[in-house]
């Protein structure tokens, strides 16, 4: 069935991507390779996604590296398989470019818990701080910042700015908590946080360590103090990937969303990993907003073009500062 561009569109703005049936024998690795040639479109892909997505992408990395990696590239198409802060990213770096996301509902918990409109009269209490803002935001928050930062360079953008430069940290509560412990700074926190990490279980966790003696147990910042408390390792899900190639160690308990684990194993195929159970029914942890792609999705949307990221050149431009200011310190601090 050949749709027309009115159809496309309708399906788009009904579902957030476009439904429809895809032909269940076809090659879809081979149909996504073509058109990927085909359009000189690039596939970046967060960690976090389905393993099949992983394994067909150009470059698969965290928020920092994917970030760099939008910044970089010279495919005229950028194909955006995570969730739509990133691609949203992805387009406030690449203004002529087009970029798509599979299905534009794949939002986040983090970024949804601090809309502009309340981060805005919160800011306004405290007209002497500056502003770092995590890059899980949206452009809207972004652009009310003055530094972005990841969870591979906060502590070190932090750690840049006078001891006495007052801040304010949003939205991710316990990362903020985290920089503060570490820095010995008193940060204002905005109160948001990722429904993905926050709901480990410290009672299974602890007993999944006292079954695997010889595991370590590793974590992401997002995580919640108590957690953390736990760790014998903290850092962001590349900083946690590097780890486990570089351990001497074999068996790992990991905590942060399980996409990760597909890099680790095809990393150290040798070693264990097991994902930190979450403090309900399921025996691991899945973010169901980055688990909304799927290759049907990614192929229909490199096929029609649809759905694509469009945003407004004033919010544009005020959001690219903050990211400007972080790309500048990373390279400055041999990050990036
Ligand atoms: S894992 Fe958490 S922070 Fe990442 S996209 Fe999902 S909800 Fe957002």
């Amino acid at each position: 069935m050949v749709a027309n561009e009115a159809e496309i569109l309708g399906s788009v703005a009904k579902n957030g991507f476009y439904d429809i049936d895809v032909d269940p024998t076809l090659d879809l690795f081979a149909e996504i390779n073509r058109l990927k040639k085909e359009k000189n479109a690039v596939i970046l892909a967060h960690y976090y996604q389905e393993p099949d997505i992983q394994d067909i992408a150009d470059y698969i990395g965290d928020s920092l590296g994917l970030a760099q990696a939008a910044a970089k590239t010279d495919a005229k198409m950028i194909v955006f398989a995570g969730v739509h802060f990133m691609a949203e990213t992805a387009k406030i770096l690449n203004p002529d470019k087009k970029v798509l996301l599979p299905d534009l509902n794949a939002g986040c918990s983090l970024s949804d818990s601090c809309p502009p409109e309340l981060f805005a009269r919160f800011k306004a209490k405290y007209p002497d701080h500056i502003v770092i803002s995590y890059i899980n935001c949206s452009a809207g928050i972004k652009a009310l910042s003055d530094i972005i930062c990841t969870s591979g360079n906060a502590s070190q953008i932090v750690n840049s700015l006078p001891q006495d430069q007052k801040i304010i940290f949003a939205p991710d509560k316990n990362l903020g908590a985290y920089i503060n412990k570490q820095s010995g700074r008193e940060m204002v926190l905005w109160n948001g946080a990722c429904m993905v990490h926050e709901i480990f279980s410290l009672e299974k966790i602890t007993r999944l360590k006292e079954r695997h003696p010889n595991a370590k147990f590793i974590a992401h910042p997002e995580c919640e103090e108590a957690v953390l408390a736990l760790a014998d390792y903290i850092g962001s899900t590349t900083q946690l990937l590097k780890y486990t190639e570089q351990s001497d160690l074999n068996e790992f308990i990991v905590a942060t969303e399980t996409g990760i684990l597909h890099q680790m194993q095809k990393a150290s195929p040798d070693k264990t990993f097991i994902p930190a159970p979450p403090d309900n029914a399921c025996a691991c942890n899945d973010c169901p907003h980055m688990k909304r792609n799927t290759l049907e999705k990614l192929y229909l949307c490199m096929k029609y073009e649809q759905p694509e990221i469009i945003m407004d050149e004033t919010l544009r431009l005020a959001a690219k500062k903050p990211i400007d200011r972080m790309m500048d310190l990373s390279r400055q601090f041999g990050l990036i």
